[in-house]
C-alpha cells in the first residue's frame, strides 16, 4: 500500500497555470477607486512589480516560471502527496483520502510559493524594499526568506493582536533579517490616525494592508506585496494543483472533490483550480467567523480597511467587518477575492462554514492519525473531508478526497493550548 507520491526535482513543473484563459464567462474588472472606470494595468504599477501587474490582467493559460525561481523551489518542491489511511482508519470510511502536504516548506506552509516569484520579480525591476502585511505570521516570514534569498529590504506590517499573541512567528521574521511593526504603528499616516483615536486597537488583516501599501507608495524604490486574494498570487500557486494532478495520476486515481481552507482564496485556488478544468468539484472551508463564500454579499468592495485598494468585485463581509479572533488568523479575510468569487457565482465551486471547534477537533483527529498537527487554518479544511467521509461512509461510497494541508501548526501550539482543556 503506497503511502507517498514524490516527484523528482526534475519532474517540477515549469509553467503557472491560469484558469482565466478556461474560463466561459470573465469576472468583472477591478475599478479604480476614485474614477470607478475599470482599472488599467499602468494605475497599478506604482504599487506592485510590472511583472505582477502584467501577470494579474494576463489570461494566458500557462506562464514560464523562471529559471531563478525553480532554483530556490528546488529547496522544498516537489512537495509530497500523502494518501491518508490513518485518518481513514480512524473515520472508518469508504472514502479515500489524499492529502497534499505544503507543511514542508521552510515556513511551515505554501505561502512560500508566490513569495519567491515576488521578490524575485521586484529584484529583477531594481526595487530596493518591499512591503508587506501579514497576519498570523506566515506570509510575513515567506516573503523574509523570499526578500533575503534576492537581497531586498523588507518591512513587514504585523496585525498586533497576533504580534503579541505569536512572538515566535516575529522572531522568525526577525531571524531572516526582516522588520516587523506591530499594526498599527506609528510609521504609518494611517496607522498614527487610528491609534489617536482608538489606542486600544488590536489591528485587522485590512489595517495592515492599509500601512504596507501607503509604506509603499510614499517611496519610489519601494513596492507592495500581497500574500492572497490578487489573480496573479492565485496563478504562482497554481504549483501546487498542477503537482498534485501528476501525483493523483501516480496513485492511479483523480479526486471526486478537491478541500481547501480560504481566507483569500490562494491555497484553494492553488490545488483547486488544476483540477477544476477537468470538471472535478471543489470546496472552499471557510471559518464560520468569516464566512464571505458562504454568506457575504457580492458587489465592489475595498481589499483593505482605508479603503485605498482598487475596488473588487467579490463576496464580501465589508471592508470594515471586524472579525472574531478566531486563532486561524489567516482566514480572518472580509472578502473572496475577484476569481475565486466570481467562479462561486458561476457555480463552478462549493464553500462550507465551519466553526473553530469543530475545526480543531478535526485538526486533533488528523495528528493523531496522520502525525501532523496541522495549522489551525488547515484544521478547517480537515472538518469538511471530515464531513464528506462521513457522507460517503453513510452513504457507502469510496470517494476519493483530496485536500491540501497548508500549513503545520507547530508555531501555533497556543491555539492548541486554548482549545485542549475542552475535549
Ligand atoms: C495564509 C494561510 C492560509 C489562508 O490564506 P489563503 O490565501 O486563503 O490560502 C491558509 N493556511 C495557512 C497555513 C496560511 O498560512
Amino acid at each position: 500500500m503506497r503511502k507517498k507520491f514524490i516527484l523528482e526535482e526534475s519532474e517540477l513543473p515549469k509553467r503557472w497555470y491560469n484558469i482565466k484563459a478556461d474560463l466561459a464567462k470573465s469576472p468583472d474588472p477591478l475599478l479604480n477607486p476614485s474614477t470607478k472606470e475599470p482599472l488599467k494595468p499602468v494605475e497599478m504599477e506604482g504599487l506592485f512589480a510590472k511583472e505582477l501587474v502584467n501577470q494579474e490582467f494576463s489570461n494566458e493559460r500557462w506562464i514560464d516560471i523562471p529559471e531563478e525561481v525553480l532554483e530556490m523551489y528546488k529547496i522544498y518542491r516537489p512537495t509530497p502527496l500523502v494518501r491518508a489511511y490513518g485518518l481513514e482508519r480512524a473515520l472508518d470510511t469508504p472514502a479515500r483520502i489524499y492529502f497534499k502536504n505544503e507543511s514542508v516548506s521552510p515556513v511551515g506552509s505554501h505561502k512560500l510559493n508566490t513569495a519567491i516569484p515576488q521578490a524575485y520579480y521586484n529584484k529583477v525591476e531594481g526595487i530596493k524594499r518591499l512591503t508587506t502585511e501579514t497576519g498570523a505570521g506566515q506570509w510575513g516570514s515567506a516573503m523574509s526568506i523570499a526578500c533575503r534569498h534576492f537581497g531586498l529590504e523588507l518591512d513587514v506590517f504585523m496585525v498586533r493582536q497576533s504580534y503579541d499573541a505569536k512572538p515566535y512567528r516575529r522572531v522568525l521574521m526577525n531571524s531572516y533579517g526582516a522588520s516587523v511593526h506591530a499594526s498599527p504603528s506609528e510609521k504609518t499616516e494611517f496607522g498614527r490616525s487610528l491609534l489617536n483615536s482608538k489606542p486600544e486597537e488590536r489591528g485587522s488583516l485590512g489595517i495592515a494592508i492599509s500601512e504596507a501599501v501607503e509604506a509603499a507608495v510614499s517611496h519610489d524604490s519601494a513596492r507592495y506585496t500581497l500574500g492572497s486574494v490578487l489573480d496573479h498570487v492565485l496563478i504562482h500557486q497554481s504549483i501546487i494543483g498542477l503537482e498534485a494532478e501528476m501525483q493523483m495520476e501516480m496513485a492511479g486515481v483523480m479526486p471526486d472533490k478537491v478541500i481547501a481552507c480560504f481566507g483569500g482564496g490562494s491555497n484553494f485556488a492553488g490545488i483547486a483550480f488544476p483540477f477544476i478544468r477537468h470538471n472535478i468539484k471543489a470546496i472552499a472551508a471557510e471559518p464560520a467567523a468569516c464566512p464571505k463564500l458562504t454568506r457575504g454579499e457580492f458587489r465592489y468592495d475595498y481589499g483593505d480597511t482605508a479603503g485605498l485598494t482598487p475596488l473588487i468585485p467579490m463576496f464580501t463581509l465589508g471592508h470594515d467587518f471586524s472579525p472574531e479572533q478566531i486563532h486561524a488568523a489567516g482566514l480572518r479575510y472580509h472578502g473572496g477575492g475577484r476569481l475565486p468569487s466570481h467562479m462561486k457565482r458561476e457555480g463552478l465551486i462549493d464553500s462550507a462554514a465551519v466553526d473553530q471547534d469543530e475545526a480543531f477537533a478535526a485538526g486533533l483527529i488528523f495528528a493523531r492519525s496522520e502525525g501532523i498537527l496541522p495549522a489551525p487554518e488547515s484544521t478547517h479544511a480537515i472538518a469538511v473531508v471530515l464531513r464528506e467521509a462521513l457522507k460517503a461512509k453513510e452513504a457507502g461510497k469510496s470517494e476519493v478526497l483530496l485536500f491540501n494541508l497548508s500549513g503545520h501548526g507547530l508555531l501555533d501550539l497556543a491555539a492548541y493550548e486554548d482549545f485542549l482543556p475542552k475535549i
